[in-house]
């Protein structure tokens, strides 16, 4: 008889700074358990496999800021069944999205010394502004047990007892 194949399960991010990723490794002996129930697909914290796809579950972490971004994250959505985003940054533009209400110009003038190697949109913007997303975990960080909820729901092919649009629990 044909062995059932394990979901995929991958991971993806943009602008952010890895936490809410972090969390995700900081589960331990429950990402032991989920590691042994999916088969990670991509995952550059913590794996070398890169596949390209379809994937079962994806998770996005990060804001959109650059256009290369902009078209990446609709290839990723293209090779999803189930879209989450984790962290302010994915489902809110996160703090880079402070550049919004003034000249990123001017910013990457300031900052860099060579503001013309930068290559960034005015706009920090959540992914949900450019794809379709199935669910959205909010939180800076994302709460370990709520992202596990929603995975081991969705592994079970039951409802996550988190409502997508979580309030932030930290
Ligand atoms: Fe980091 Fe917070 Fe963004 Fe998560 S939501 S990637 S913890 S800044």
């Amino acid at each position: 008889m044909k062995r059932k194949q394990k979901p995929k399960l991958a991971v993806f991010k943009f602008a952010s700074c890895d936490g809410c990723q972090l969390s995700l490794l900081d589960c331990e002996d429950e990402l032991l358990l989920l590691a042994d129930a999916v088969r990670i697909a991509n995952f550059a914290e913590a794996s070398r496999a890169v596949l390209r796809g379809p994937y079962d579950i994806t998770l996005v972490e990060g804001s959109i800021t650059t256009a290369h971004d902009a078209e990446r994250i609709r290839e990723i959505r293209a090779r999803s069944r189930f879209l989450m985003t984790i962290g302010a940054c994915a489902t809110a533009g996160g703090v880079q999205a402070l550049r919004n209400y003034r000249d990123v110009k001017e910013f990457t003038r300031i900052v860099y010394a060579r503001p013309d190697y930068i290559d960034t949109l005015a706009t920090s913007t959540p992914i949900a502004d450019h794809v379709k997303v199935d669910f959205e975990l909010r939180g800076c960080p994302i709460d370990k047990r709520q992202l596990l909820e929603v995975l081991a729901a969705l592994l079970a092919g039951r409802g996550p007892k988190v409502a997508s649009h979580s309030v932030c629990v930290q």
